[in-house]
């Protein structure tokens, strides 16, 4: 039978001015000239943001765990010993031109659950549980989300601690260095459900005027090179009916790709082409190769196949009418993921009965959630970005839609940890 969800309870608050302060808090820790973040993952600031969060969720009365790649645990004990915990988190590291809210905002409003929690004096049944994720922006170690992928088994530990900065220092190495490597194993502490709680880093709720971004799911996407090859010739004494014009041809391909995905909007369908390569270029040489990315992204994995399908078609056709040859290999290929049709459910309850204004949506960006769905019933919830902007020092959410985000997330892990009266 599934578990009821109860009405909200009114004086159940979170103190907005408490999280805001935080925030900005855990901000100066590696601030930047522009007023952004860098914390780059197990760097000696990483240390600094991780140890003020450590002591502060061990003066809300937390239990602390850490594993080996360095995930954080910080449990707020239930009354019942044999139920899994309701856990929350993102992630602490930034960007090297980082903002103040990207992950850390999911972090510290994790925390103000608890603190609200004990402010009130409620115990619930279950934990409360609020998880860091080590090296999530993958701008210090590739690949990006690591950490929960190696909670997910999508990556072995092994694997993971080989990976290298640009400086020859491994994951293991500069976890050890900052004496943030546990020794729980990876994936062994489960939880009931997980809801990651991030800002949305794009312009659709803040366009749409809306507070609070109910996440179904993550969109699928492949990602491919496009090696064209014509013939180099002069400028000059070659007639243009002669030409194998390797980027004249590249061109007429962008134009009918973006134009593929214009056409799939309603079901999110994207196609980015954000390299673009002229090979031995020279202004008065017809281009005879050029190599271009393909990112082709949609809601459901049958949208994700026709555009493949349509976009091998139409750059098939523009070669051969063009006398070029083309090749198109695909190189990553992520299928779309669904949340937890339940969890979802009770984030858009919850946000209803809190009377705030909400639209379902699909993440367009990777998130840590994403692997632990693997895993867990999990969902995610957004708030507006002011302009739409992240992975940018000025990157903002005002003290009330960060207020308004903490609050459903406090409302939903409240009733799904089920209280004691
Ligand atoms: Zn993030």
């Amino acid at each position: 039978m599934p578990e009821l969800i109860p009405e909200l309870i009114p004086e159940l608050k979170i103190n907005a001015e408490r999280i805001w302060n935080s925030l900005m808090e855990m901000g100066q820790i590696g601030e930047t000239a522009a007023g952004g973040s860098c914390r780059l993952a197990l760097t000696e600031l990483d240390k600094q943001g991780r140890d003020l969060f450590v002591r502060w969720c061990r003066e809300a009365g937390c239990e602390i765990h850490i594993d080996r790649i360095g995930n954080i645990y910080a449990r707020r004990p239930g009354t019942d010993p044999d139920a899994l915990p309701i856990a929350t988190g993102s992630h602490l590291d930034t960007q090297p031109t980082g903002g103040k809210f990207d992950g850390v905002y999911g972090c510290l409003s994790g925390l103000e659950v608890i603190r609200s929690l004990n402010d009130q004096g409620i115990t619930t049944r279950r934990p409360i549980e609020v998880v860091i994720w080590t090296n999530e922006e993958g701008s210090r170690f590739a690949p990006a989300m690591v950490a929960s992928g190696v909670y997910a088994g999508k990556f072995t530990l092994e694997y993971a601690l080989q990976q290298r900065d640009h400086q020859g220092i491994s994951l293991d190495e500069a976890l050890k260095s900052i004496g943030y490597q546990g020794d729980i194993a990876v994936g062994a502490r489960r939880f009931q459900r997980f809801i990651e709680l991030h800002i949305e880093q794009g312009p659709v709720l803040e366009r749409e005027g809306e507070e609070i971004g109910v996440v179904e799911g993550v969109l699928g996407m492949r990602w491919y090179d496009v090696r064209v090859e014509g013939v180099s010739a002069h400028a000059g004494p070659t007639p243009m009916s002669y030409r194998k014009d390797a980027l004249a041809a590249s061109a007429l391909m962008i134009s009918e790709l973006i134009e593929l995905a214009d056409r799939r909007e309603t079901e999110s369908g994207r196609c980015t082409i954000g390299e673009l390569d002229v090979i031995k270029a020279s202004r008065n040489v017809i281009p005879g190769a050029v190599r271009f990315s393909l990112d082709l992204r949609n809601a459901t994995e049958q949208g994700l196949q026709a555009m493949e399908e349509e976009a091998a078609a139409l750059i098939d056709r523009i070669a051969q009418t063009r006398g070029v040859k083309v090749t198109l290999e695909q190189i990553w290929n992520s299928p779309p993921v669904f949340f937890d049709p339940d969890t979802v459910n009770r984030i858009e309850q919850t946000t209803q009965a809190s009377g705030l204004s909400y639209r379902r949506m699909v993440s367009g960006a990777g998130h840590d959630a994403v692997n632990i769905a693997s895993t867990t019933p999990t969902a995610m919830i957004f708030i507006p970005s002011v302009g739409g902007i992240s992975h940018n020092e000025t990157e903002y959410s005002t003290p009330e839609q960060i207020a308004q985000g903490a609050q459903i997330l406090l409302n939903v892990m409240h009733q799904a940890a089920g209280q004691n009266d």
